[in-house]
């Protein structure tokens, strides 16, 4: 068995979800009858997109407890994660005090890429980047980041939730640090938010990145928000629209199923966080029962309740991904990063100093969305056990491995 559908069975819900039918019929008006500008409130055309645009806005802030005032719709978490980043930057010398190029940024080994490399280059730049190692569980300790700060620091970033391994960050004991020193708190929540409760003033950050695609809404259409009061310096320069932060022509039908796709995330999460977790535990036991040598990747109790990260010794991703690629759609990492052979950086970082050091080469992420089933992962351990047997019977032997019987 296959999925009903034919296709493998979709397991990769970390990367990307489906736009829900509910959320696609909600945008549909707004690419043929209603394709007003949202910015010209001069005729009924503009006036309807700009209230369609004003709902959504209120949707979007009521998943994370934000005031509608402080969103900004951008393309997707990208450019979120580089507008906080490089918008703080571009403000801190006149704002703080200081000369160009002299302010310092803290950051985690784990980041997504959308936060490493903009951190990256602005060290290019001239400025001082920090990147916090985390522990064996993928935790960034907040008295590290207390430790960091020099009295250049400028912004903290940490990710809410980890896109790989599903650790949940202690973004509140950070968030309370960075107030305590005046210190701007900017978080990559696009893997928690929608999956589990998330609350700005809770958390007491100043920023957060979210986009929609990961929690059943269109592609191409995220948010940044702006804590009332910080200032943020633009990416482009245009019509001024978001309140300035983000020039450019509103995409309105994403932004409607971006504000449709969080009303739905936020009243049905508790059912189906609940039941995600359910079959992540369900294929968590399975595995541990029928399967020699495999590690859970990330924290067992502080993680995403749809995402199991599990290392197999002596195996390698690449090739488990293929043998099972007929059975389900899963993924060794970060699908941004797909495409590279060198394993994953935020499992290295999680073993770093430690003696697995096949573990970043070895790991399969399984992401549990609405779609899947029991079945699912019974189709699912039909098949991993005898892959894992066949690929550890086929690689050489490992020095040290006890999993390659
Ligand atoms: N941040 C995290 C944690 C992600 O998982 C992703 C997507 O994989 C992004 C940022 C990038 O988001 P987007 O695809 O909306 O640019």
């Amino acid at each position: 068995m296959t999925a009903s559908t034919g296709r493998p069975v979709y397991m990769d819900h970390n990367a990307t979800t489906p736009t829900l039918p509910g959320v696609f019929e909600a945008m549909r008006p707004y690419f043929i009858e209603e394709f007003g500008n949202a910015s010209s409130s001069t005729h009924s055309y503009g006036r309807r997109a700009g209230e369609a645009v004003s709902e959504a806005r209120r949707q979007v802030a009521n998943l994370i407890g934000a005031d509608p005032d402080e969103i900004a719709f951008t393309s997707g978490a990208t450019e979120s994660d580089n507008l906080a980043i490089r918008g703080v930057a571009t403000c801190a010398p006149p704002t703080r005090g200081m000369r160009r190029g002299a302010g310092h940024v803290i950051t985690c080994a784990i980041e997504h890429e959308a936060v490493l490399e903009t951190a990256a280059a602005l060290g290019n730049e001239g400025w001082t980047v920090t990147v916090l190692p985390v522990d064996r569980d993928g935790l960034v300790d907040p008295d590290d980041v207390a430790r960091a700060i020099t009295e250049r620091t400028v912004l903290v970033s940490v990710m809410l939730a980890n896109n790989e391994v599903g650790t949940i960050e202690p973004i509140a004991e950070i968030g309370a640090i960075c107030r305590r020193r005046g210190i701007l708190l900017h978080t990559d929540a696009v893997q928690a938010a929608g999956r589990i409760p998330v609350d700005v003033t809770r958390l007491q950050v100043d920023m957060m990145s979210i986009t929609a695609h990961k929690m059943y809404g269109p592609k191409g259409v995220g948010a940044l928000y702006v804590r009332k009061g910080v200032v943020v310096s633009p990416l482009f320069h245009g019509g001024g629209q978001e309140r300035k932060v983000r020039s450019g022509t509103l995409n309105v039908p994403g932004i409607v199923g971006f504000g449709k796709a969080s009303e739905i995330a936020l009243s049905d999460m508790e059912t189906e966080s609940a039941r995600q977790l359910k079959l992540r535990d369900r294929l968590w036991q399975r595995i541990t029962a029928e399967i020699e040598g495999v590690t859970l990747n990330g924290h067992p109790a502080r993680r995403l309740p749809n995402n199991l990260n599990v290392a197999f010794e002596g195996v390698e991703s690449e090739g488990l991904l293929m043998a099972l690629r007929d059975v389900a759609a899963l993924s060794s990492g970060s699908a941004c990063a797909s495409g590279s052979q060198k394993g994953s950086y935020v499992i290295a970082a999680l073993t770093a100093g430690g003696r697995e050091t096949g573990r970043a080469r070895s790991s399969i992420r399984f992401g549990f969305g609405r779609s899947n089933e029991e079945p699912h992962i019974d189709l699912v351990m039909e098949h991993l056990p005898r892959a894992v047997l066949r690929l550890r019977a086929m690689a050489p032997r490992q020095a040290g491995s006890s999993a390659n019987r």
